[in-house]
């Protein structure tokens, strides 16, 4: 049940994990779990170097993200952005991105440069912003971990197949964890992730 899992540390999934592809659905409730869990995940972004973690990339169908831009405790603003809706988008840059779930691996993705964001803090205040900088950017990764979208499905083909190889050991290295059990099977983990939305959404 999803209250004895917080008792366990929260931890960063790697691709080609299936939570990745999960569509979160909107959060329809706050407790003081929730705020323990974003907490955990701010803990986590920080020791993985991140500057923003998706709720599913910590195996959770929670519609929010966490960003500090400045990836570390002691500086920067921490942000929280419930249930965020992107809109308008203009213009468009490419940029190199990294991601926590693809350790080690950047590649170029092109994106709208302006978008507005619609969203909602933990205390259930509106958050309306019209962004054209690195937080625009941050705010388009991590909307697209929330609907199942994993940066290298943004990249130009040509760009990916550089990195095939690499994408190739994540997945090795996924089905030996599960072989070993690490790694629930795929029924498991729908199980799991429906127990959190029938609390949440
Ligand atoms: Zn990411």
């Amino acid at each position: 049940m999803p209250i004895e899992k917080t008792d366990k540390t929260l931890q960063i999934i790697r691709y080609p994990h299936p939570a990745l592809r999960h569509k979160s659905k909107p959060i329809r409730r706050v407790d003081a779990h929730l705020h323990q869990i974003v907490r955990q995940m701010f803990t986590q972004m920080y020791e993985a170097r991140g500057i923003g973690l998706a709720g599913n990339q910590v195996h959770l169908p929670l519609r929010l993200f966490v960003v500090n831009l400045s990836g570390s405790p002691d500086e920067g603003e921490e942000q929280v952005f419930l249930n965020p809706v992107i809109t308008h988008p203009r213009g468009s840059e490419e940029m190199e991105e990294g991601c926590l779930s693809f350790p080690q691996l950047y590649g170029p993705v092109r994106r709208p440069k302006h978008i507005r964001l619609h969203a909602y803090n933990l205390r259930g205040q509106e958050i309306r912003l019209e962004l054209d900088d690195f937080l625009g950017r941050v705010v388009q990764h991590e909307t697209d971990h929330l609907d199942g979208i994993l940066f290298p499905d943004r990249m130009a083909p040509e760009a990916r197949a550089e990195f095939q190889h690499e994408l190739l050991d994540l997945e090795n290295t996924f089905q030996e964890q599960r072989q070993r059990g690490e790694i629930p099977d795929d029924a498991q983990i729908a199980r799991e992730l429906s127990d959190w939305e029938s609390r949440y959404c």
